[in-house]
């Protein structure tokens, strides 16, 4: 899961009592014009400042809706640029009154979010997604509950609730992942484990929090499709992401996915329906395994749009983060039909580091990255670059596939990423 870096800090499963539960009369207003469309010009609220919120502040004010943004730092990648910074804890109450007297409707953009701040503002306000929805992806153990329940493949797992559980995990599991039920994300939270005797350990080092325990997968590669759904059950996909990963943390999304049609067909119809056995209403990244006999397993899912559909942003017709202020709004989905080929490669804060010894930042060669026509770079806008933080993307666009990766690589050179192989 890739959240925005600093989730909220607080209680995070406490209620929130601002004295107020029984309704205003504005509140009962707002209830009743809870599903009219709300026009360009008027507010939309969000629930964080980083990166996704960034962009979705920029999607949106560029339909001509004005943002307003909740979030507890100062100096935030989406309070930077949206309309109003609404300086909070997700969980202040009058921060979030605040929020929802100036916007009719709220998203969120990590999925850390407390539940009981969404189930807040759905007093007075449009809020999608659903609290319950993210409450599913917010937790390991529930959303591989829920998947499984409804029919979708995953992994092999079990859980591990207790040293006792972790004591007994059975050798079908491994070699595996012990992962941490919640909080997990960018490979955050995960111990490799060779052997059943070593998940004891393992659970341990994790803290002796819930977690699973997942059996490792041999992988012919990684895709993630994003699906948006919106109040009246319509739903659209875009077309699937290819995913690699270093260390944790998405290096490269290929679309679209050099998978068969048929492959990513199905990947795109089981996006749909895990959309709808949520009844979910946003938009939603679901991202799967490939196995070497072409299963595809859902991995986990994240309830808002996704670093792996960045490339949405400059290759297709309507973004994702367009289609997010669509759905809140309660306006028609765009079309999620793509222009061309496209590689997305993030830039991680490492790049602002000579070397791996360097301690002083400096800036990249952007009129390096610049100087290739078919790139589009996008910065976040952080002051702070650090080893590992997402600072920015670049996506390149080309009439062949075979031609953005090749812009891609051009790319990565001139940045000084290493580590192309097979790319
Ligand atoms: P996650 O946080 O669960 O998305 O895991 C981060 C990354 O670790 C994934 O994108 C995969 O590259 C790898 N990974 C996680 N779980 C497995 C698994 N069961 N089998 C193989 N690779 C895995």
């Amino acid at each position: 899961m890739e959240p925005r870096e600093s989730p909220g800090e607080g209680p995070r499963e406490a209620g929130i009592d601002d004295g107020n539960k029984h309704g205003t009369p504005r509140e009962r207003d707002m209830t009743t014009t809870a599903e009219s469309p709300i026009p360009p010009g008027q507010w939309l609220g969000l629930l964080g400042g980083g990166q996704l919120g960034r962009m979705f502040c920029m999607a949106a004010q560029s339909l001509g809706y004005k943002v307003a943004v909740l979030d507890p730092g100062a100096d935030s990648p989406a309070g930077n640029v949206a309309d109003r910074h609404v300086h909070a804890d997700y969980l202040d109450p009058a921060g979030l009154a605040r929020l929802s007297s100036i916007a009719r409707a709220a998203t969120t953009e990590f999925e850390n979010v407390p539940a009981a701040a969404l189930e807040f503002l759905a007093r007075t306000a449009r809020v999608s997604p659903a609290a319950a929805s993210v409450a599913i992806a917010q937790d390991r153990i529930r959303e591989k509950g829920f998947l499984r329940d409804h029919g979708f493949a995953v992994a092999p797992f079990a859980v591990l609730a207790s040293e006792r559980d972790a004591a007994a995990a059975g050798a079908s599991l491994v070699p595996g992942i012990v992962k941490s039920a919640r909080m997990g994300y960018d490979g955050k939270g995960q111990v490799r484990v060779a052997a059943a005797g070593e998940v004891a350990a393992a659970y341990r080092a994790l803290g002796g929090v819930p977690c699973v325990l997942e059996r490792f997968v041999d992988l012919a590669c990684e895709v993630s499709v994003i699906v948006a759904r919106d109040g009246r059950g319509d739903t659209t996909t875009w077309p699937v992401a290819e995913n690699r990963h270093r260390d944790g943390i998405l290096d490269v999304s290929i679309a679209p996915a050099r998978v068969p049609a048929a492959l990513a067909a199905r990947a795109r119809d089981v996006a749909t329906r895990v959309a709808a056995a949520l009844d979910y209403r946003g938009v939603l990244c679901v991202e799967m395994f490939v196995t070497r006999d072409g299963a595809l397993l859902v991995n986990e899912i994240a309830p808002r749009p996704h670093n792996s559909g960045h490339y949405t942003i400059d290759a297709c017709v309507t973004t994702q983060f367009e289609q997010q202020a669509r759905v809140l709004a309660g306006l028609p989905l765009g079309d999620t039909r793509q222009h061309e080929p496209a590689v997305m490669v993030n830039l991680l804060g490492d790049l602002w580091f000579e070397g791996p010894g360097a301690k002083a930042p400096r800036e990249p060669d952007w009129p390096g990255v610049l100087a290739h026509a078919q790139a589009k770079l996008h910065l976040y806008g952080k002051a702070e670059p650090r080893r590992g933080r997402k600072m920015g993307h670049v996506t390149c666009l080309a009439p062949t596939q075979d031609e953005a990766l090749a812009v891609a690589r051009a790319i990565r050179t001139t940045l000084g990423i290493a580590g192309d192989d097979g790319l």
